[in-house]
């Protein structure tokens, strides 16, 4: 998704990597199935290393078309990696305006549900810093004194 209006009329952009308002969640019905699949694929490369057969298991994992000459185990681990992320992560965005959380309901699809949040608790996507962390813990205390009341 490029760009899209929120409910409270700013604009989410996504025309560039790093964004502090968007994030990559992996359902927990997806999870084992998922990794399971990356755990196998790391177990036979281990085999195929010690064999010293690795440039025929990437044939066989990669297919002849998409095999680089030599494949190297960063491009196989990373081809790996990125196809169980294309293929199985959902992506939500966070409006910076109004904190409205914007969830990818289907992988497949591109519809987004949006999720209000209660308090003001904002830039729940940021990366995890110690600033984000002094942040949350102030805005944490402010709700669970609401919460009190
Ligand atoms: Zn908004």
């Amino acid at each position: 998704m490029s760009k899209f209006l929120c409910h409270c009329g700013y604009i989410i952009r996504d025309q560039t990597d790093y964004l502090p308002y968007k994030a990559y969640f992996f359902l927990d019905a997806d999870t084992n199935q998922s990794f399971e699949r990356f755990y196998t694929y790391l177990h036979d490369l281990q085999i195929a290393l010690d064999q010293g057969k690795h440039q025929e298991f990437f044939k066989v994992v990669h297919g002849e078309e998409n095999r680089i000459e030599p494949f190297s185990l960063e491009d196989s681990v990373a081809t790996m990696f990125g196809g169980l992320f294309a293929t199985r992560s959902h992506t939500l965005y966070e409006c910076e305006n109004c904190g409205r959380i914007w969830l990818q309901s289907h992988r497949d699809m591109n519809h987004y549900i949006p999720y209000l949040p209660e308090g003001s608790m904002r830039g729940v996507l940021k990366a995890d810093d110690d600033k984000k962390k002094a942040y949350i813990e102030a805005v944490y205390e402010e709700l669970t004194e609401k919460e009190g009341e």
